[in-house]
């Protein structure tokens, strides 16, 4: 079965084209066959890039006015020969879209096909996710137009593995009408990537999922740390919108929210400057003042001696250990820690000054493994002392849209 696998932001699509084969996916055995990047989507020179695998990549500059058109661009490559996608030689080759939908509400707790009352809940649920509901809805839309319906289509929700969060994990301290009226609670977010972790410390650890006890901490541009018992989400950092927790590239995390009532009155910002603040120049951008990008905060602190890419570093990586301990109290000790996301997986830096110091909570690293670590696959980075395992596992949250998209259609 090959399926494809959008990813719709408020700009840009991201896709994949997974063939999954029944009798190979408890091994990893699918395969990317293709995937592409569309931004800039809404303005006269949006960027494609779209490649085969093994092959060279497709790119142009062009006018893409909506969603629909940039997905019309994507079938209209996949259908002709030019773009030599292995086994697949018109649209008729796919046989289903997984979408990946970022708010699912107190709705979906868990991926669904997609039908007309799906969409209206979707759409319901962009009151919590203005910029990317709409967006995904918008690629659920042009799918159905351009593929017809009798191609299935799969919602995947960012927030449906926190769903089984208990009430005094996910209530904000607000009056409760803040609750009943609006729906405002944590919901949280990254949970394809929690869930594929969870499932494959499972598969690695060679144990049933209702026996995972881990933390995960998916560090990438947006950054949340998972509590997880028996395989189900305890706690999340992440709260009603992504925002929330972890120092990220641009998103500040937590925060006293009185300081955007002084932000308000003192700079006189108004609610769409603060949103922007807090959420596009916050983080570890908004701190060292030069970038959002990790490697060039550790360039800059390590190689430059640069005190406020420092700065922005420590913060990061206590902001972590901070939730890692809060966690820890909260679960009453776990398993393993498992790092994870572009951060997670790359930056020995971040995880040695993350785990340093916590020998006390019985974490030790072995730093030899830490810094040789293979990349692409991950291993065990703690020292055989260490109560507590620390492992690196690559996340793949499009593998996940599509064994869920293969499990709801298959039936
Ligand atoms: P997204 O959240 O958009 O999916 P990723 O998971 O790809 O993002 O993570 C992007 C982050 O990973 C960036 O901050 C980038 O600096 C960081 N990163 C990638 N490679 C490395 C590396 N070798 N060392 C440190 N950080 C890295």
């Amino acid at each position: 079965m090959n399926i494809l696998v959008l990813n719709c932001g408020s700009s840009t699509v991201k896709f994949q084209i997974i063939n999954t084969s029944s009798e190979l996916i408890k091994n990893d055995g699918e395969r990317c066959l293709a995937s592409g990047n569309l931004e800039k989507i809404g303005s006269q020179e949006a960027l494609v890039t779209m490649k085969a695998t093994g092959k060279e990549p497709y790119k142009d500059v062009r006018p893409l006015s909506d969603h629909r058109e940039a997905i019309n661009v994507v079938l209209n490559w996949i259908d002709s020969g030019e773009s030599q996608i292995e086994g697949i030689n018109s649209l008729a080759d796919i046989n289903a879209v997984g979408h990946r939908v970022l708010h699912g509400g107190e709705r979906f707790v868990q991926s669904v096909i997609v039908d007309e009352d799906v969409m209206k809940g979707i759409d319901e649920c962009a009151v919590w996710g203005p910029l990317h509901n709409p967006a995904n809805l918008k690629g659920i839309q042009a799918c159905r137009a351009l593929l017809g319906e009798k191609v299935p289509q799969v919602a995947v929700f960012d927030t449906d593995f926190h769903h089984t969060m208990a009430p005094e994990a996910f209530m904000y301290g607000l009056p409760y009408e803040c609750y009943e009226k609006h729906g405002i609670r944590r919901y949280g977010f990254h949970g394809t990537s929690h869930r594929y972790i969870t499932q494959k410390f499972a598969e690695v650890m060679k144990k049933d999922v209702s026996e995972v006890n881990i933390i995960s901490l998916h560090l990438g541009n947006g950054c949340s740390a998972c509590a997880i018992r028996n395989g189900k989400c305890v706690d999340t950092s992440m709260g009603l919108t992504p925002l929330e927790g972890l120092l990220m590239g641009t998103r500040c995390g937590d925060l006293d929210a009185s300081i955007l009532c002084f932000l308000a009155e003192k700079d006189g910002l108004n609610f769409q400057e603060l949103n922007t603040l807090i959420n596009k120049k916050s983080g570890v951008l908004g701190v060292s003042g030069i970038s959002s990008d990790m490697r060039d905060l550790e360039n800059a602190a390590v190689n430059e001696g640069n005190k406020r890419a420092q700065l922005a570093l420590d913060m990061f990586c206590m902001r972590v250990k901070k939730y890692v301990g809060a966690y820890l109290a909260e679960m009453n000790g776990t398993e393993a820690i498992v790092f994870t996301g572009g951060i997670g997986q790359n930056s020995n830096y971040v995880r040695e000054r993350v785990c340093s110091n916590m020998e006390y909570l019985g974490i030790v690293l072995d730093k030899e493994k830490n810094n040789t670590l293979p990349r692409s696959t991950g291993g065990v980075i703690s020292a055989p002392e260490s109560k507590l395992l620390v492992t690196v596992l690559p996340t793949n949250e499009e593998l996940m849209i599509a064994r869920d998209t293969l499990r709801l259609t298959e039936k």
